[in-house]
């Protein structure tokens, strides 16, 4: 570095050293700022440690008035410090008083001084504070200056982030790195987990930031980057990969990155200003999470986070540490943060010590997610940089129910939501209280309440809710968490196990309902201009009948000897039941040939869930053994809102009288043609859909394991006759003033029912 007295790597080894020294926090910060600036030949130095209350604040200053240590204080957007915190990027001016964010504070005596370096203070992507150098004279600091005191600035993102400086400030005024924090994410799995956080993918520790030989650390950083770039050319060429897959493309991106020659100059860049090759891949990865949090094209942002990916395996190449320790060792009372993960690793950990999970990507419709609601697991998604808020170990509350999460929450916070659980569990205990008793309104009308599930972990649930049965057994969650396609002996014994487990009370088992947001990681993904209108479900069935076939003789040989119900997904004609029907036969025929023992009846129904068979409902119901209305995609594309999309799902309302007339006819015609319904939406989970439902007419019902308590508890407090009345008018007017959510909450209210 031109003019500076040794240059960085002599800053390095002087800084290691201070680090070491046995002096209060202020006293070895007051070091470090003499230091830098001797080593620059700078004129100033100061450090400025972002707050609990998002300001930042002077703590250490080499050049500026000392007094006003501890007594600057300045909002987190205010100055040229303030901007490079909130751009989280360094700015590097020869005039700084010129430049239009300059703010001059009196007290500091700063105004002699033109130049300007300010670069963030960051760790996992956060900014914790911001690292400054000034100088009498107009220059612009050179691209080595402005690296040197990055590297610097990660030396004190550690300190700060061990927590060294929080005593030095009052309650209130602490250091941001360890403050509470309150973060809004997307609530995917019911519940309210209270617990300690896991990486899902351990942060590798660095122990040694400093180089002891530079020329060692580059040769060390060429080996593993030569082998990562090995490991991926063999992934690709010879792995397990799918041709054309998601997986192919991940990987193929990961390749491209790890021959970048920009990104390797930058790693060989860190290394030579001082670094250890491990910490001059944090400090390169660091800066990639930052820009990545302030990205908003998705495209750039999953391309940052490749990068992000492959700076972790490199990690992991230079400390030959391999990830996922955590699965053998979890902690009580653990919650799980991720950036994503697949079904089948949540399954790997140990259910009875995960208590939440939070992850960064995942929807609702996520495989992860959708396993996590069968585990019962609360689960929060789409929270930014997750794994990069929170440190393992550090206390953490996730709100299923809302999609609040509180990392290391204050006292106050944790005491509400300890409350909140010992409510729920209270409420458990009442619903539990219920378990044994009919399900019967207060007018002597009896409801079935069935259970929604799809994989073996949903079993359970049949005897701990006390469902009459499962109404809704969705047969393609088993093909979506597992890693290539099971085989028919796989589906079968899958169906057994189903079918025992119910004993005598019936499966509603759906023929695979795939593709839309349903996808098979190893099938080829076709692209599809509107998925949820494709070629999916039944449709997909009917053009590949072997597919179909197979999955239909399974569930028949599984049902040898008892009742079997089956239906078809997304029917949108009566010809195509017909045409599924006809494989039922046709797969009946072959068994009964081939001399195999077969059900001792066989129920053939249909799901509503295509708007275009309410006008075939008496041809259908000539057809059909019986119906499972499915509301979610029925008010999808009633409304015309991609029910995965949340700009636009809750938009409207599906207590509202276009829905519920439809509903209200589909159940009479049913009522009509003496054909058992059932709906299976979530509307059915929600007490006061539970009441819209009961009050039009539905007597049975399938719903999340986890609502058929609150819902029973409300049905056994209901008049069903006096809902209908009250209800029947509603629906009518094709306006009504106050919308029919609101009078259903009145009439609930009124009538003692908790919905
Ligand atoms: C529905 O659409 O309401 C339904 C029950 O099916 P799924 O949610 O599996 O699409
Ligand atoms: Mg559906």
């Amino acid at each position: 570095m031109r003019g500076a007295l040794g240059g960085p790597r002599v800053l390095l080894r002087r800084l290691r050293e201070v680090m070491a020294e046995p002096v209060s926090a202020q006293e070895r910060l007051d070091k470090i700022v003499v230091l830098i600036a001797a080593n620059m030949v700078a004129e100033v130095c100061s450090v400025y440690v972002l707050r609990v209350d998002s300001t930042l604040e002077l703590y250490a200053t080499e050049g500026l008035n000392r007094d006003a240590v501890h007594r600057t204080v300045m909002a987190a957007d205010e100055g040229l410090v303030g901007l490079v915190a909130s751009q989280a990027s360094a700015i590097n001016l020869s005039n700084a008083q010129a430049h239009p964010a300059f703010s001059y504070r009196p007290e500091t005596g700063e105004e002699i001084y033109h130049s300007f370096l300010g670069v963030p203070i960051l760790r996992a992507g956060n900014t914790l504070g911001v690292l400054v150098v000034q100088n009498r004279a107009r220059r612009t600091y050179s691209e080595e200056e402005v690296e040197a005191l990055q590297t610097t600035a990660m030396v004190l993102a550690e300190m700060i982030a061990s927590g060294e400086l929080s005593a030095l400030a009052p309650p209130g005024a602490e250091p941001a790195a360890r403050r509470s924090l309150h973060v809004k994410g997307n609530a995917l799995s019911d519940g309210i987990a209270l617990g300690h956080v896991v990486l899902h993918v351990p942060r590798v520790v660095i122990t040694n930031y400093i180089a002891d030989n530079i020329p060692k650390e580059l040769t060390h950083l060429e080996a593993a980057i030569e082998s990562l770039r090995a490991s991926l050319d063999e992934l690709l060429e010879h792995g397990d990969v799918v041709e054309g897959g998601e997986h192919r493309d991940v990987l193929e991106a990961y390749r491209m990155f790890a021959y970048d020659r920009g990104w390797f100059h930058k790693l060989e860049e860190a290394v030579m200003t001082g670094l250890t090759a491990e910490a001059a891949v944090e400090r390169v990865q660091s800066d990639t999470r930052a820009r990545m949090l302030r990205q908003t094209d998705p495209f750039l942002r999953e391309r940052l986070h490749d990068l992000d990916d492959l700076a972790n395996r490199l990690m992991r190449q230079l400390t030959g540490r391999n990830h996922a320790p955590a699965r053998e060792s979890l902690p009580e009372n653990a919650v799980l943060i991720a950036r994503s993960m697949g079904p089948a690793a949540l399954l790997d950990y140990d259910r009875k010590r995960l208590r939440g999970l939070v992850l960064e990507e995942a929807g609702p419709h996520s495989h992860v997610t959708i396993v996590a609601r069968a585990l019962g697991i609360p689960a929060v998604g789409g929270v930014d940089n997750a794994a990069g808020l929170a440190d393992p170990g550090d206390a953490i509350i996730v709100d299923g129910s809302t999609g609040d999460l509180h990392i290391r929450p204050l006292p106050d916070m944790e005491a509400a939501y300890a409350e909140r659980v010992r409510l729920r569990a209270r409420r458990q205990l009442q619903y539990q209280a219920l378990l044994d008793k009919p399900c019967v309104t207060k007018d002597g009308e009896e409801v079935e309440l069935l259970i929604n599930a799809g994989l073996s972990v949903d079993l359970p649930h049949l005897a701990d809710t006390g469902a009459a049965g499962i109404g809704l057994f969705r047969t393609e969650l088993q093909f979506m968490v597992a890693p290539n396609f099971p085989r028919s002996s796989e589906q079968y014994a899958l169906y057994r196990s189903v079918l025992d487990a119910a004993g005598s009370k019936p499966v509603t088992f759906r023929t695979l309902d795939i593709g839309g947001d349903k996808v098979l990681p190893y099938m080829r993904n076709i692209e599809e201009e509107n998925p949820a209108l494709g070629w999916r479900a039944i449709r997909l069935g009917l053009d590949r009948p072997g597919l179909l076939r197979t999955q239909l003789r399974a569930l028949l040989r599984a049902g040898a000897g008892r009742a079997l119900k089956v239906m078809f997904p997304m029917v949108a004609t009566v010809q195509e039941f017909d045409q599924a029907k006809e494989l039922v036969e046709r797969e009946l025929t072959h068994l009964r040939r081939h001399g195999h023992k077969l059900p001792e009846e066989v129920e053939v129904g249909s799901m509503v869930e295509v708007p275009s068979l309410l006008y075939q409902l008496d041809e259908l119901l000539e057809r059909v053994d019986f119906l499972s209305v499915g509301s979610n995609d029925l008010v999808q594309f009633l409304y015309a809102v991609d029910r995965g999309n949340p700009r636009v799902s809750n938009r409207f309302d599906p207590l509202s009288a276009p829905v519920l007339r439809a509903l209200r006819d589909i159940v009479d015609k049913c009522r009509a043609y003496d054909k058992p319904v059932t709906l299976c939406g979530e509307l059915a989970s929600q007490p006061i859909g539970a009441l819209a439902l009961v009050g039009i007419g539905y007597r049975s019902l399938s719903l999340t394991p986890s609502a058929v308590g609150p819902v029973k508890a409300m049905l056994l407090e209901l008049d069903s006759r006096k809902t209908a009345a009250f209800l029947a008018p509603q629906i009518e007017k094709s306006f009504c003033a106050v919308p029919i959510r609101a009078q259903l909450e009145k009439f609930a209210a009124d009538n003692g029912l908790q919905i």
